[in-house]
């Protein structure tokens, strides 16, 4: 009998992957047929975790006779990353992504809001939806309310959904475990901010330290297998990636990075001049909305450091 289907990617071994037809979790081995390459992709890996492929295969599929996948299906997104900075190779970390989380924390490690709305352009520009997750409010919350405070307001008027946790007394985990549901979801934090308690937390029968690899360690090495879809008791799909920086920056022309503050391509649409930096430009409605308090000061620093920066390169 021939078993034939669409599936998706849960892992890469090297020399097989696993399909799962989701949200049911029976794994299928399977392998690449020689020829399937990325239209026209600088990818280092034709195939990549989250992947919709169709696969078929004659006979129950075993490691021993793996289907064979025939098709890779049009992603609806996916996050890349460069082996450096300036190389064109680039390995798809995962694809078709319900939902990123990325997980922060005010303080132990300090958090660094220029860097974080980088990240948060990066995902704009992925078409991959953002949940923040504050995570070790035990540690400061009662210390700093204004901080946390402020940091809500900050990414909730720019459109970002902000869930409070703590690992270790259990607040906002339930919340977090329901947004993950029926989702497959990208969970990624620098390392420190507690995203492997976290994963614990949300499903104890996972331990992501185990096979961890490191970030430094992916330093030119060959990342094939990193990456793995886990299944929780509860039915999220989770896809750990080590470190913030795991996924590669991406270059945008000056005038495009505005497109990607939500709140600023909102208000853009009001601004007298198209195309408007929301610098110098009069009648900009971007700058109006800043002075009015309606975006964020620390926003729209983030996004003149981000313009300042590109110039360097040009
Ligand atoms: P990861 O590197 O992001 O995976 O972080 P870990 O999960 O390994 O956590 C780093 C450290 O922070 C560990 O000592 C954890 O026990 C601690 N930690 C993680 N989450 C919390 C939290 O919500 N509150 C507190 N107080 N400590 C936490
Ligand atoms: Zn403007």
């Amino acid at each position: 009998m021939e078993h034939s289907g669409i599936a998706t990617v849960v892992k890469n071994t090297g020399s097989q992957y696993l399909l799962s037809e989701l949200p049911s979790w029976q794994l299928v081995p399977a392998v690449l047929r020689g020829r399937i390459r990325l239209k026209g992709g600088v990818a280092t890996n034709p195939v990549a975790v989250g992947d919709h492929v169709r696969f078929s295969c004659e006979g129950e599929p075993t490691p021993e006779h793996p289907a064979t996948i025939t098709e890779v299906l049009p992603r609806k997104n996916y996050i890349i990353r460069r082996s450096t900075n300036l190389s064109r190779q680039a390995h798809v970390i995962a694809a078709n992504l319900d939902q990123a989380f990325l997980i922060v924390s005010l303080y132990f490690p300090e958090i660094k809001l220029p860097f974080l709305d980088r990240l948060l352009v990066t995902c704009e520009v992925y078409g991959v939806p953002v949940t923040l997750v504050l995570n070790k409010v035990d540690m400061y919350r009662d210390q700093v309310p204004d901080q946390v405070d402020a940091f809500r307001r900050i990414y909730e008027s720019a459109g970002y959904r902000v869930i409070e946790t703590s690992a270790v007394t259990g607040e906002g985990i339930e919340t977090l475990r329901e947004a993950c549901r029926g989702k497959v979801c990208l969970l990624s934090g620098e390392s420190g901010v507690g995203k492997s308690s976290l994963i614990r937390a949300i499903d104890p029968t996972l331990d992501p330290k185990v096979g961890e690899i490191s970030e430094a360690h992916l330093q030119g090495k060959h990342t094939t297998s990193l990456y793995e879809m886990y299944r929780t008791q509860d039915g999220a799909f989770l896809i750990d990636t080590p470190g913030l920086r795991g996924f590669g920056l991406v270059d945008l022309q000056k005038e495009e990075i505005a497109l990607y503050f939500p709140e600023m391509l909102k208000a853009s649409r009001e601004c007298r001049f198209t195309p408007c930096t929301h610098t110098h430009e009069p009648d900009c409605a971007v700058k109006a909305a800043v002075d009015a308090g309606i975006i964020s000061a620390e926003r729209y620093n983030s996004y003149l450091g981000m313009l300042e920066e590109d110039s360097k390169f040009r």
